[in-house]
């Protein structure tokens, strides 16, 4: 779809606040960060007043942040210079608010009428006066938390959406939820996935022409993907986008997915297929389309999933609909055939760039493939792509054919293991980059991995309930033995950075080493400052142009998320929330309400309020190994590694190292009991928790066996810190 064929409706938002952007040109006109011709028309406090014109008019209120990524490009780009590089030096906290639950904290505060709205893990929801830090309301879904055992990734949520008087959050369990943005009073819910599916959403929900759009997640176990649209005043379903084929013949397989079906193999469809859109749905005004990544084919394993091969559509794909209708418009598989749970979920921005002295108006992502994608954005040619990682699995991008030239050795089978960076977290996963069309550069959080894989056996595996079914293994003798090779690459999460990019010349230009693995969304501004928290317990900004560290203050937790800034009477704040697993190294926990010192805080210039200092009794900074001794035979700690990387690595870890804010189970005072372990693992003692009962699903025997392979898994960590000293 061009210009030209564009509806009467987006011209029509076009001539409104857009018109001046468009007679001098987009670029020059994002660039601007001067005072506006026209003054913002003022809101009553609390109105979340936010509607097409004034989200397409978001430069002409820089003081708001109106939606998570502040505008229909989600460029997080704010227009501010208040705060700049003078006077960064002197930003302080103005106030901070703790939160009540742990584990990621993964929301983008948004800000609208004086009033600022924030999410947290188990789809919580907090509106706050956006100048004193006082709470207006609270709004908790009451999620079931036997949902956190089909969450792959932590029952996070990245915040809301804003319109016309409500806010929108997509809750852990499947439900859409509108409220009253002045009580947090419910207006309407629907349930958007089958409760009985182990269907979640952590994704922010985006309001397009009065209809709310919204995906989910659960490729890990037994979905199939899809994008709905919902009336925003009414949530009533307006149109839904599968994003794979269900059986041949089904009613729901439109034209695109019965084509679709000839790149698949074998009875896929009984399982779900996969290729769920979890996080990026970005609306462009200009071509009238709605995109969205999907993430990764079910099962993982290619030879499970599909064993005579084929692309897999739409696995892996940024597709394009028409946003009235919902209706295909073209797609872009990124990874055909994926199996190492390479997801192009990825935050999507479009931009307007000068490449080869045209001006091209394109979409961008960097997904966790490594490889930094630039599209025309209204038909999805691709313009370029390249490395903003370190990855092996392709040598590069076929601009031709828009394919990745693989590396033969990165696929896997049964009898076949491969070494395959990155790993499956990405070297970009959802975490918020950002885009500043002053500099040209996107800031990218990078992550650098590898992991091992080798597949289930395609004659045994059994597709099981409510558990991870990728089909593979990331622990076994054959991946060991390649990662023993020399020149092998190193095994694991290696580490993590903020890195500016260059779209045009497709070019590093910069990178903020953190000496910890852990990716950080960011923002940048007009004044040329980055933001970004890091996993030392810090949020710092650095120069948008060199990358110089020019201003840090303490969290006193990981940070995942990213800022947002806002104005209030004349003065800029930045809001950032915090806490991610664990705490950083030597920080002891200091909120009451939250074991990894999960709290939103707010700075501005000249502030200086502080975080509590003093430690919570019973919390330990410094955490010991202290297993007991192994009595379980070798052939329970083998059976135990089977069983714990199908049904537990998910949410614990691989190879029992925890990586998120969830239990190291190597360290727990439960490895003490067995009867007690037993009591967890079969009996559901702590399903408040989210541990559910896995009594259906673990084999007589498998629950003590996985507790035998944690206590191995305990000793040999405990020998390697002996070891070390
Ligand atoms: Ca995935």
């Amino acid at each position: 779809m061009n210009r030209t064929q564009s509806s009467t409706w987006t011209r029509r938002l076009l001539t409104g606040a857009a018109a001046l952007s468009m007679a001098i040109g987009p670029a020059l006109a994002q660039t601007s960060a001067k005072a506006p011709s026209k003054a913002a028309v003022t809101h009553a406090k609390g109105a979340a007043a936010v509607d097409t014109a004034r989200l397409l008019a978001a430069d002409a209120e820089p003081g708001s942040w109106m939606a998570a990524g502040r505008t229909y490009s989600e460029q997080r780009y704010s227009p501010l210079t208040g705060i700049n590089k003078a006077n960064v030096g002197k930003l302080g906290l103005a106030w901070y608010a703790d939160v009540d639950t742990e584990r990621g904290q993964e929301s983008t505060p948004v800000v609208v009428d004086g009033v600022l709205y924030f999410t947290t893990a188990w789809s919580k929801l907090y509106a706050y006066d956006a100048k004193s830090g006082q709470q207006l309301w609270a709004y908790d879904p009451k999620v079931d938390p036997s949902n956190g055992a089909v969450a792959c990734c932590d029952v996070v949520n990245r915040g809301v959406a804003a319109w016309k008087g409500k806010i929108y959050l997509g809750a852990l369990d499947g439900r859409l939820i509108a409220l009253d943005a002045k009580t947090g009073k419910v207006d309407w819910s629907v349930q958007t996935t089958d409760p009985k599916q182990p269907y979640t959403i952590t994704q922010v929900p985006r309001i397009v022409k009065g209809m709310v759009i919204i995906g989910n997640a659960g490729a890990e176990y037994t979905c199939r993907g899809y994008v709905s649209a919902y009336d925003a005043a009414t949530g009533k379903l307006k149109w839904r986008f599968y994003t794979v084929p269900a059986q041949p013949g089904d009613p729901t397989n439109t034209p695109e997915l019965k084509k679709a079906l000839a790149g698949w193999d074998g009875d896929f469809w009984k399982y779900g297929g996969g290729a769920t859109a979890w996080d990026t749905i970005l609306y462009d005004p200009k071509t009238d389309l709605i995109y969205f990544g999907t993430g990764n084919g079910l099962s993982w394993s290619q030879s499970v999933r599909s064993p005579k091969g084929g692309d897999n559509l739409f696995v892996s794909s940024v597709i394009a609909v028409h946003a009235n209708t919902g209706k295909y418009a073209w797609h872009f598989q990124e990874v055909p055939g994926d199996e190492w749970d390479y997801d192009v979920t990825n935050p999507l921005m479009t931009a307007d760039l000068k490449i080869g002295g045209v001006q091209r108006h394109v979409l961008m992502q960097a997904p966790k493939t490594g490889f930094f994608y630039v599209w025309d954005a209204a038909t999805g040619k691709l313009i370029s792509a390249d490395k903003f990682a370190p990855l092996n699995w392709a040598s590069k991008i076929d601009l031709k054919t828009g394919r990745p030239v693989e590396n033969p050795e990165v696929r896997y089978t049964v009898d076949k293991a491969a070494i395959v960076q990155p790993a499956p977290l990405g070297a970009h996963n959802w975490h918020p980059m950002a885009y500043s069309p002053k500099t040209g550069l996107v800031y990218i959080p990078v992550t650098e991995s590898t992991t091992g894989f080798q597949s289930a056996d395609p004659k045994t595996f059994a597709v099981k309930d409510r558990v991870y079914n990728t089909a593979t293994v990331s622990f076994s003798d054959k991946i060991t033995e390649l990662y023993g090779k020399p020149g092998a690459l190193p095994r694991g999460n290696i580490r993590s950075y903020l890195e500016a990019y260059d779209p045009v010349a497709q070019k590093i230009v910069w990178k903020a080493p953190d000496k910890d693995y852990g990716a950080h969304g960011a923002m940048v501004t007009a004044s040329n400052l980055v933001f970004s928290g890091d996993w030392s317990g810090r949020f710092n900004a650095f120069d948008a142009r060199t990358g110089e560290k020019v201003w840090s203050a303490p969290t006193q937790a990981d940070v995942v998320a990213a800022p947002s800034t806002y104005v209030i009477d004349g003065e800029q704040y930045v809001a950032l929330l915090v806490g991610a697993r664990g705490l950083p190294p030597g920080q002891a926990r200091t909120s009451a309400s939250s074991a990894n010192n999960s709290r939103l805080l707010v700075f501005k210039l000249n502030a200086s309020a502080t975080l509590p200092q003093n430690p919570i009794a019973g919390s330990v900074a410094g955490k010991v190994l202290d297993p007991p001794l192994l009595t379980g035979t070798n052939e329970q700690v083998i059976d135990g590694e089977g069983a714990y990387g199908r049904f537990c690595s998910g949410c614990h870890g691989a190879g029992g190292v925890a990586d998120k804010s969830i239990p190291d189970l190597r360290y727990s005072q439960v490895l003490r009991r067995l009867d007690t372990w037993n009591q967890i693992v079969l009996d559901g003692a702590r399903a408040d928790k989210g541990m559910v009962s896995f009594k259906k699903v673990l084999a007589d025997g498998q629950s003590e066996a996985i507790y035998h392979y944690i206590v191995s898994q305990a000793n040999k960590a405990k020998a390697a810190q002996a070891a070390a000293k």
